[in-house]
């Protein structure tokens, strides 16, 4: 049987000297520009080592060779590139390599490299753990610590395109790692946007893809960068009474309110929305919240993403079987709505966002499983 297995850590010593530098990482492309302009180096400089770090994959100022070394100098004593380091590797049979990522603090985050075809995909997070408190996701059953910095966002980026091989690039990421990106916005679309940029990843924002539990005034913000990245809405039920069950924060929001904000995203981006329902057995998976998916969805230019639960120690869900599953499907399709199911890639790596982390036993146990 082909089992996972576990790298141990690299020997990737940080400089303590690091702490005290600039993040890199941090800056936007015109603040780096800024930073070499006042200390009268010329303005291409920013984007030779954009192409350094994000293309040529290199680590330190001192490999860049196109940059006169009394420049690579003055950026080593100011700055840092990495300040992360990547804990421990899980790799799947299926091609999936899942991150976990030590922060400066002693926090931690998970990321995933997903390999499909040509496709390489990535996803990541956006906080070290979650406040939205969805009563199945390992990722928020204690809470939110903090926001990640666009930096550390960036760095998981780079950490798992440094597991390809030279002539393989990133195409496609996804925010649905641990945490809420709308609740870190700003530093999500700093990321994003050096990520898209051509000097940075080169990765089109049709190819990105930023999932939400759905709040309103973000999903705005978003729509008004005018940046056509794909927006995908955690719904996991068809009304407001299960939704508040499964997704706590719909109490104060509503599914109406998160319904309109993605139509309005539509409307201005182009963008077909996806929403994605995690299928919980005996949850919300009868032919009841079939049918009423139907009549929410059926009008709209939508794809519904559903995904069988992926089980998570301690918490009472379960998968629902083949045949339930086939029958929540069959009332989908044949109600003319775009579905798709969605078998988890790296599920027996725990690919669904917190597991490895809680696994690893760096975060507490709960004292009795949220809810449900
Ligand atoms: N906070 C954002 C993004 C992170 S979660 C959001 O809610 O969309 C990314 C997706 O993984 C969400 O749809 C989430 O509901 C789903 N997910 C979380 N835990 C899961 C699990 N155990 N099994 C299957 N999907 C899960």
């Amino acid at each position: 049987m082909n089992l996972p297995t576990i790298d141990p850590p690299p020997v990737q010593p940080i400089d303590p000297k690091n702490e005290e530098k600039e993040h890199l990482l941090n800056l936007s492309a015109d603040e780096l520009t800024a930073w070499l302009t006042e200390r009268g180096h010329p303005k291409f400089r920013s984007g030779q080592i954009l192409h350094w770090i994000f293309q040529r994959r290199v680590q330190q100022f001192s490999e860049m060779s196109d940059l006169p070394k009394a420049l690579r100098e003055e950026l080593e004593n100011h700055f840092t590139i990495y300040v992360t380091q990547s804990e421990a590797t899980v790799t799947s049979p299926d091609g999936t390599d899942k991150l976990l990522v030590r922060l400066p603090d002693g926090g931690e985050v998970e990321c995933v490299l997903l390999r499909d075809g040509s496709r390489r995909s990535i996803c990541v997070s956006s906080q070290v753990g979650c406040a939205m408190g969805c009563v199945f996701c390992a990722s928020g059953l204690d809470g939110v610590d903090r926001n990640l910095t666009k930096g550390e966002i960036l760095e998981q980026m780079l950490l798992l395109q440094d597991r390809l091989p030279e002539e393989e690039r990133l195409s496609h990421i996804v925010m649905m790692g641990m945490g809420e990106p709308l609740a870190n916005l700003d530093r999500v679309l700093g990321a994003l946007a050096v990520a898209k940029n051509p000097k940075g990843l080169g990765i089109s924002p049709r190819r990105i893809t930023i999932s939400t539990v759905g709040l309103p005034p973000a999903i705005d913000r978003l729509g008004d960068t005018g940046v056509p990245y794909n927006l995908a809405v955690s719904l996991h039920a068809p009304n407001d009474n299960l939704r508040s069950q499964l997704v706590p924060v719909n109490r104060k929001i509503g599914i109406d309110a998160v319904l309109n904000a993605a139509d309005r995203y539509f409307e201005s981006s182009g963008r077909r929305l996806t929403f994605e329902y995690v299928l919980l057995g005996g949850v919300n998976d009868s032919e009841d919240e079939a049918g009423e998916l139907v009549r929410i969805l059926r009008k709209r230019n939508v794809l519904l993403n559903v995904i069988p639960y992926n089980p998570v120690e301690g918490l009472p869900y379960v998968t629902p079987s083949k045949k339930s599953i086939a029958e929540f499907r069959k009332i989908l399709e044949q109600g003319g709505v775009n579905v798709q199911f969605r078998q988890r890639k790296g599920s027996e790596i725990d690919a669904a966002c917190g597991q490895l982390r809680r696994n690893r036993g760096q975060s507490k146990t709960p004292s009795s499983p949220a809810n449900g």
